[in-house]
């Protein structure tokens, strides 16, 4: 298992998510950001638009998307 935080998947705190792979991560964050805008977290809405936005437009999402998965692969197991 490897962690990655919120902040470093693109959002604004520091609560931290662990998986196997970065998928894992990547779908806990997609989560959380919109768990924390639905109970009116306006300080994950920018990273929230973001996560939408590579959804709708995976092309120009790949980018952050890779570079996730290169943090991902570089990080210590937990
Ligand atoms: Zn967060």
């Amino acid at each position: 298992m490897k962690t990655m935080t919120c902040k470093q998947l693109g959002g604004p705190c520091d609560l931290a998510f662990s998986g196997e792979t970065a998928d894992d991560v990547i779908n806990a964050q997609d989560q959380h950001l919109k768990d924390a805008v639905a109970a009116g977290d306006t300080a994950h809405e920018p990273a929230r638009n973001d996560m939408k936005g590579r959804w709708k437009h995976p092309i120009k999402g790949m980018g952050w998307y890779k570079d996730t998965k290169r943090t991902f692969a570089a990080l210590p197991e937990d």
